[in-house]
């Protein structure tokens, strides 16, 4: 079946079967011109009761299996409630066995709070809820914060029946506690925002992130999974897919490539960050946003 198709069956059968997801909602009015468009939540599946759920922020990753229930990310507070009115009757009443943080930022953590009724377990790297508590006290947003209560340094794993879920850090990428949390019998990889689709990356650099890293292990990552293998994106391009293939990562591979390497011949001519900037990455002109080529001159000219 052609999967624009199947996508929209199953989102409008989701929507059925989720009341409060409406027909309204799901076809919603056009915005008015400047206004902000309209939150539309929408589910999709991908195989083996593995799916995804976007509304605004970070992709979510979900398994309702007959004997587990897992939930990647929480988008923000507001999404992730929307997230409930569709989940909670497709869980029929159980508890979701974990949740799974990617990484700290409040577009992926800001609905645990309200997510942790059916939660019974919340796992991130170890260095996940340290900067998520630093982020909170800069946004002055601890009372909203809910923060993982199991956390792993470079793997963890669990056995739910039907399903093995595990979840691995590469070190310093997006931030310095992102995972790969891996669905193993679906094939299935969640890569939270170590994958930016066809859109400029967020580099947290303040939060430890590494372009040089990043760009390494996407490349890991790619070689510990396989041609079948399916990754949902953290982020992707407005109206792109937010799941893809190891294509798609090797992309963003060759991106960070070409951005390091034109930085760093700029750096070798003697040029300032502002020129290097001004310059822009003009291969990648089609992305959305703005390439964070002062990052990665702030990354190259660190002192070691
Ligand atoms: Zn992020």
């Amino acid at each position: 079946m052609n999967p624009n198709r199947r996508e929209f069956i199953l989102r409008s059968s989701l929507a059925v079967a989720a009341g409060a997801i409406g027909s309204t909602r799901l076809f919603a009015q056009q915005p008015a011109a400047g206004a902000a468009p309209p939150v539309v939540p929408q589910f999709a599946s991908l195989r083996r009761n593995v799916g995804t759920f976007f509304a605004r922020g970070g992709t979510m990753g979900w398994l309702v299996a007959p004997d587990a229930v897992v939930v990647v990310d929480s988008q923000f507070a507001d999404t992730s409630k929307m997230f409930l009115d569709g989940f909670t009757p497709m869980i029929g009443g159980r508890k979701i066995d974990v949740l799974i943080n990617s990484h700290h930022h409040p577009d992926h953590t800001g609905g645990n709070k309200t997510l942790q009724p059916p939660v019974l377990k919340i796992v991130a790297h170890e260095n996940a809820p340290g900067l998520q508590r630093k982020q909170a006290a800069a946004q002055k947003s601890e009372a909203n914060q809910a923060y993982a209560d199991t956390t792993f340094k470079t793997t963890w794993r669990v056995d739910l029946g039907s399903e093995v879920v595990s979840a691995r850090h590469y070190g310093p990428g997006h931030t310095s506690g992102d995972a790969v949390i891996f669905f193993e019998r679906a094939n299935i990889a969640h890569m939270g925002d170590l994958m930016s689709h066809q859109r400029h990356p967020r580099i947290d650099r303040p939060a430890g992130a590494s372009i040089q890293n990043w760009l390494v292990s996407l490349e890991k990552v790619v070689k510990d999974h396989n041609a079948d293998t399916v990754f949902i994106f953290g982020h992707s391009k407005a109206g792109a897919p937010v799941a893809g293939s190891s294509k798609d990562l090797l992309a963003l591979r060759d991106y960070f490539g070409a951005m390091l390497d034109y930085v760093r011949k700029g750096i070798a001519a003697g040029r300032s960050g502002e020129e290097i900037v001004k310059g822009g990455l003009p291969a990648f002109s089609a992305h959305e946003g703005q390439p964070q080529l002062q990052v990665a001159y702030d990354e190259l000219s660190a002192k070691a």
